[in-house]
């Protein structure tokens, strides 16, 4: 397979000598028509014009002595009727015979070549007349031919030497780029090290184009596979905890299976451990499936007013254990076709951080409302609320402002109410002053759309 540059480099000599060889071709056969035309152009003008000259005085033909019967390459002669010579001359070689008037005619030479001859009659008052003859040699094209042939054939040959040297350069110049760019891809793909840029820097050509495609497609596949790594990082991290634990308070009940009281205790820490684990595991696995596109909502008509005061009251001991007051602003009977637990776990995630991240003795506000075409669920504190530079990355998985401050959570509860909505075709959103408080709230259109479905 020849490289991009030969194949170039090839087609465009061979289309420029085929071009070449075309104009030559047209050229040269335009070139021995034209000579053609213009030789008996040149006989026939000048046998006219020679005729002209000649006059009658006295009934016997006058040729002025000045005339000249041999003018550019046109051999001229007058004859009288009998068949005299008058003046002029035509050369020896050339055949006189009874040839039509009027008309060029090629005829052979005595010696070589050919000659093309042309006669007129030239009438006068008298009944005698005399005819003017005119011959002038045939040019030979044929020589003409190979000469044009030959020097064709160099010219053609010249030209595909050069024009392939200097299509080589030119190609070789602009595809340099190209070849960093075949290059780069090279590498990455031998050393897998995505951080490498191609950076043709500024330019507007498609080759530059490309490459800075490349390299924003390169940043986002870095960012990608990093994402990727943190996140199975952050997700076996968040599973050794629990599972370290567990592993200790199994010892440790081994240890105590004669002491009761011991023994439960640690089943209990088990218990409260595989809890965490299985509802992690339940959020991986949500991600997993909106990932692939397979987390569908199973919907049906959930009475949100009736689902949001269950919420409120079992999440009312963890709020009173730090002296929040739970408070309801629900709508009555606002109904919504969606899935049931996903709506709850959006709320009892939201209700949840409301109070890990409250202040002691403050508040929270679970509110529903209806809005024709979309439902609003927002929740609201009066907490630690959120600095600015957090504000967008808490919706990313595994984020939290200050791990210190666990909730016991792992970073996950947010990107859920997100999925969450997102699969109901909806939206989620914060607004916070950080010392003062946030709300997050959920829009979550009330006819599922198409997308959706
Ligand atoms: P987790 O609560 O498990 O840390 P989330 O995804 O639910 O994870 O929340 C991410 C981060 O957003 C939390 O670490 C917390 O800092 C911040 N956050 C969430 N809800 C609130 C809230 N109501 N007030 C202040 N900060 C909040």
């Amino acid at each position: 397979m020849l490289s991009i540059k030969k194949r170039i480099v090839l087609w465009y000599t061979v289309w420029m000598v085929a071009i070449i060889s075309l104009i030559l071709a047209v050229l040269s056969s335009g070139s021995g028509t034209l000579v053609e035309r213009r030789t008996k152009a040149l006989l026939t003008g000048m046998v006219h014009e020679r005729a002209e000259e000649i006059e009658v005085s006295q009934g016997r033909i006058s040729i002025d002595e000045d005339i000249s019967f041999f003018e550019d390459g046109v051999y001229m002669a007058v004859y009288s009727s009998s068949g005299n010579l008058i003046a002029g001359r035509i050369p020896r070689d050339v055949p006189l015979g009874d040839y039509p008037e009027n008309q060029v005619l090629v005829v052979p030479g005595d010696d070589d070549g050919s000659w093309y001859v042309y006669w007129i009659q030239l009438s006068f008052a008298s009944d005698s007349s005399a005819r003017i003859i005119g011959a002038i040699r045939a040019q030979d094209m044929s020589i003409f031919f190979s000469a044009f042939a030959s020097l064709s054939f160099w010219l053609i040959v010249v030209i595909a030497v050069l024009s392939s040297i200097g299509g080589y350069i030119i190609v070789r110049r602009s595809l340099r780029p190209a070849e960093r760019v075949v290059r780069t891809a090279g590498e990455i793909a031998v050393g897998s090290d995505l951080s490498k840029r191609i950076g043709l820097g500024e330019g507007s050509g498609e080759i530059h184009q490309m490459a800075a495609a490349f390299d924003k497609m390169l940043f986002r596949l870095e960012a990608a596979f990093e994402r990727e790594r943190q996140f199975t990082d952050d997700a076996s991290h968040e599973l050794r905890t629990p599972i370290s634990v567990i592993l200790a308070e199994c010892g440790y009940a081994r240890a105590h299976i004669d002491d009761e009281e011991k023994t439960s205790e640690a089943i209990g820490t088990i218990e409260a451990q595989a809890g965490r684990m299985s509802r992690l595991v339940s959020a991986l696995l949500s991600i997993a499936r909106s990932e692939k596109g397979t987390l569908t909502p199973v919907r049906t008509d959930v009475d949100l007013s009736e689902l949001g005061a269950i919420v409120l009251e079992t999440m009312e001991d963890r709020a009173g254990e730090k002296g929040i007051s739970l408070y309801a602003d629900i709508e009555p009977d606002v109904h919504l076709y969606c899935d049931h637990d996903m709506l709850m776990a959006m709320m009892v995630n939201l209700l949840s951080n409301a109070i890990s991240y409250g202040r002691e003795g403050g508040m929270a506000r679970l509110s529903i409302k209806d809005h024709g075409t979309d439902v609003m669920i927002s929740v609201s504190d009066d907490g630690i609320g959120i600095a600015e530079k957090d504000i967008n990355r808490i919706w990313d998985r595994f984020y939290q402002v200050d791990p210190s401050r666990r909730s016991g959570g792992a970073g996950l509860g947010l990107p859920i109410v997100r999925i969450l909505a997102e699969s109901h075709g909806g939206s989620a959103a914060v607004e916070s002053v950080i010392g003062k408080g946030s709300v997050f709230t959920v829009q979550l259109p009330k006819e599922p759309s198409p997308s959706t479905k």
